[in-house]
């Protein structure tokens, strides 16, 4: 529920009450039973598979004040309980892009929901990430967190600012114990810092700007246009610098994420045991509305086994 209204050259985005129904702990609830935030801005964009669902999608045209402070219930939290100081942070390593803020951590440390959102992807092992959950926010931002060694949330699953997501680890590219904490909005990374004040673990901004395809704490300085992040839109800076390697090596052995769609994906899928729309979704890279739409299902009709599903 959220309405856009222009003001001169800006959009100042006013978001009413996006609630969560939430039933038992745990539980993982279908995408049409609760309401996914900021649908508008992604434009029904949502995908278990990549850390980005579509590339492009965030224009430097745009101008948007983004609330930070959702209501008094779904206030931020600090993504981690041990709060060591900032072992690396965003910013060119080198030649390289860092597309988040580290945060030393000990094995298994809780790893936690900065605010009320939906889970939209885990993967255990994703690239130089790892471990990973990313998790989209009623204000139009998503988080994601990294290098996880456990995850304890499902695809899809509501959760509250504070629920513990996860544990931290060393999984991915990972040279030691530490959460790589990236804030996004439209799959485009930018600093945390700019929002996030590392060393008191609060919030050091009550609204982002977004303008000129840069992001802004301030609205002095998105006013002035005084650059505080440097963000290059393009799909490549959406992958953790650490990643990109990763994927040109993949892509060079022609099994990379971009080059097995066409080739290798069959027309359709013979249900397992053990199948379900959720695991076929994410097998063939293909949603699961967009699955019940070729076969003519709903996404609560059980499967059977043996039972054929086109998926392409
Ligand atoms: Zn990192």
């Amino acid at each position: 529920m959220i309405i856009l209204k222009k003001r001169g050259t800006i959009f100042y985005l006013f978001l009413f009450c996006v609630y969560f129904s939430f039933s038992q702990s745990g539980e993982n609830q279908k995408v049409d039973d609760i309401v996914i935030p900021s649908d508008e801005l992604y434009q029904q964009t949502w995908g278990g598979a990549n850390t980005v669902v579509r590339s492009g999608m965030f224009q430097k045209n745009i101008a948007l004040s983004l609330p930070l402070n959702l209501s008094k219930e779904n206030t931020f939290v600090f993504p981690c309980v041990n709060r060591p100081k900032v072992c690396s942070p965003y910013g060119m390593r080198g030649n390289k892009m860092h597309s988040g803020t580290d945060i030393k951590q000990n094995m298994n440390d809780s790893i936690l929901a900065v605010w009320d959102g939906v889970v939209r992807m885990t993967n255990k092992s994703y690239y130089g990430y790892g471990g990973i959950i990313v998790i989209r926010h009623a204000n139009g931002l998503e988080t994601l967190y990294a290098h996880l060694s456990e995850i304890e949330v499902n695809e899809n699953q509501a959760v509250k600012a504070g629920d513990l997501i996860g544990k931290a680890g060393r999984t991915g590219r990972a040279t030691t114990e530490h959460l790589h904490f990236e804030v996004r909005f439209l799959y485009t990374h930018f600093n945390p810092k700019t929002i996030i004040d590392f060393d008191n673990h609060k919030l050091c901004a009550d609204t982002l700007f977004v303008k000129n395809g840069k992001f802004y704490g301030k609205e002095a300085d998105a006013s002035q246009d005084t650059e505080v992040t440097d963000i290059e839109n393009n799909e490549e800076n959406n992958e953790d610098s650490d990643l990109l390697s990763i994927v040109e090596d993949l892509k060079q052995a022609n099994k990379g994420i971009n080059t097995n769609s066409a080739t290798t994906i069959p027309s359709h899928h013979i249900v397992e045991k053990g199948d379900t729309l959720y695991s076929i979704s994410r097998k063939y890279n293909i949603s699961v509305q967009e699955i019940c739409k070729l076969n003519n299902i709903n996404e609560n009709n059980v499967l059977s086994i043996g039972q054929k599903l086109k998926i392409k």
